[in-house]
């Protein structure tokens, strides 16, 4: 066990209340003996070894657990192996050597699919399955998912992250929770695994919820932080003593305080984090609002040019590449 983070309390002590947990301590010798070993958590699917799906299963694999992986990539499958994953070549044989399944995949259809398809889970004949879905998705799609599982007696909840593959490398990723209150402390070793903020934001869906509001919130800052610099260099100041400024300031956020240092102003543009997938969280922030009939015009038109950066940026261009896009001209190269 290698992880250190400054405890607050322990992991598993998720007793019957709402709650927030942060900075985990050291996995100890008893938490080992407890889960690690144990049959039902000590061996882990992860289904989706992408980006984010790779860095997790590494962080697994650094403390204790074993790991299962499957993805529809031989090259993921090649990456995961060597990292001292077992591959193995179908979903259903997944679902059979693992209690504990982790998904880590592009859209909720991806997650239907390997859910509730010909070879997904309720298509095999299995006692109780944890699925934790990592997936940035759709909180209407994982009620009804959860539903489908609930009554061949699985017990699905959604963790989406923030952190991105440094995060999930590392084991230090923010999880927006949502699932029972039991569900939740049933999946919390695995969660303080790859967690280093774990916050229980309510019941299935919720967790999935609160993911499409932050990656609102991140695509908006994106913009109106883009537009900032072009403010302040019109005005006769550098972009880095503008971003030094505002961050020892009030009009500071996660987008001058670590994209652009870390992705934006030296060029690197390596989040790994895709315009194609940023793109996906905005369609699905604006289509949850027009169903909840919640008006957002300044969020419809950050909206409105994502949608149509899609002219200029490729799906896979790094999502940061969209402070290079003139908001004024809806997509349009400044
Ligand atoms: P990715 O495209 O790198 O990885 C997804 C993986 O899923 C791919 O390797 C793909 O082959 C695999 N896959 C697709 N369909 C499959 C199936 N039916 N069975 C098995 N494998 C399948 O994406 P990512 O960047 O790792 O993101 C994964 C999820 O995490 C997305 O929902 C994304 O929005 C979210 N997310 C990503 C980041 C980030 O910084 N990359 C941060 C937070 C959240």
């Amino acid at each position: 066990m290698v992880k250190s983070k400054n405890h607050i309390r322990p992991p598993w002590c998720c007793d019957g209340k709402k709650c927030v947990f942060t900075d985990y301590a050291r996995l100890s010798e008893t938490k080992e003996a407890i889960f690690v070993n144990n049959p039902e958590t000590g061996t882990i699917g992860v289904i989706g070894l992408g980006n984010m799906g790779m860095g997790m299963v590494r962080t697994l694999l650094r403390d204790g657990f074993s790991v299962v992986g499957f993805d529809l990539s031989a090259d993921r499958q090649t990456e995961a192996a060597t990292a001292g994953a077992t591959i193995v070549a179908s979903l259903p044989e997944l679902f059979e050597a693992c209690k504990t399944i982790i998904l880590s995949l592009p859209t909720a259809n991806h997650v239907r699919t390997v859910l509730t398809g010909d070879d997904g889970l309720v298509a095999r004949d299995l006692d109780a399955r944890l699925v934790i879905d990592t997936t940035t998705s759709e909180p209407d799609v994982t009620r009804d998912i959860d539903a489908t599982l609930r009554r061949l007696g699985h017990i699905l909840i959604d963790a989406p992250v923030s952190g991105g593959p440094a995060g999930a490398n590392s084991g230090q990723l923010t999880m927006m929770v949502g699932g029972d209150d039991a569900d939740v402390a049933r999946a919390m070793p695995v969660l303080a695994s790859l967690g280093g903020k774990i916050t229980h934001v309510g019941p299935v869906g919720a967790g999935h919820a609160v993911k499409i509001v932050n990656n609102m919130l991140v695509a908006s800052h994106l913009l109106t932080m883009s537009e900032a610099v072009r403010l302040g260099n019109a005005a006769g100041v550098t972009t880095e003593n503008l971003i030094s400024a505002l961050n020892a300031g009030s009009g500071r956020s996660a987008i001058s305080e670590v994209n652009y240092p870390k992705w934006v102003m030296n060029g690197a543009f390596d989040s790994g984090f895709t315009m194609g997938l940023m793109r996906k969280d905005m369609r699905l922030a604006m289509a949850l609002a027009k169903d909840k009939d919640v008006a957002l015009p300044v969020s419809a038109l950050a909206g409105q040019i994502w949608g149509k950066s899609s002219d200029l940026l490729a799906d896979d261009a790094d999502f940061n590449r969209i402070t290079e896009c003139d908001p004024t001209h809806a997509g349009a190269k400044s």
